[in-house]
């Protein structure tokens, strides 16, 4: 029996460098070049100084869990079997702070201020955003 697989972003214009970086298993965000502000999710505007001038930077992708949830229920597959999974705020060591899934296997010692680290290619490739895991 296959895995089924993840549902895909809709790409536009404004994800396409975030979403075509993470297929090459690297994170890329924006840098508002007004304000310097790093930028998740991807945005037309600057959320803090409304500037149009954003450019694009990649991230190391390490960073640190600020706050999580473990998520018991799904209607979409493959997740009603991988449940539960853990949706995390992470601070980011360079910069920024996103949302991202945590992939573990001990979703229940999951903790804020663990370390968390990109899952490495070829893993990354089987999830459609970008994704992390505990460094051990
Ligand atoms: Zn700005």
């Amino acid at each position: 029996m296959s895995i089924p697989a993840y549902p895909e972003p809709a790409l536009t214009s404004t994800n396409r460098p975030l979403i075509e970086g993470w297929r090459r298993g690297e994170l890329m965000l924006q840098r508002c070049s007004a304000c310097s502000e790093i930028i998740f999710f991807p945005r037309e505007l600057c959320p803090r100084c409304w500037s149009s001038e954003l450019t694009w930077e990649r991230s190391s992708g390490k960073g640190m869990v600020v706050s999580f949830s473990r998520v018991y229920s799904h209607v979409t597959e493959p997740f009603v079997v991988e449940s539960p999974t853990v949706l995390a705020e992470i601070a980011l060591t360079d910069g920024g702070v996103l949302l991202a899934r945590v992939i573990t296997t001990e979703p229940e010692a999951m903790q804020s201020g663990i370390g968390v680290e990109l899952v490495p290619m070829p893993e990354a490739a089987r999830y459609p955003l970008p994704t992390f895991r505990p460094i051990v």
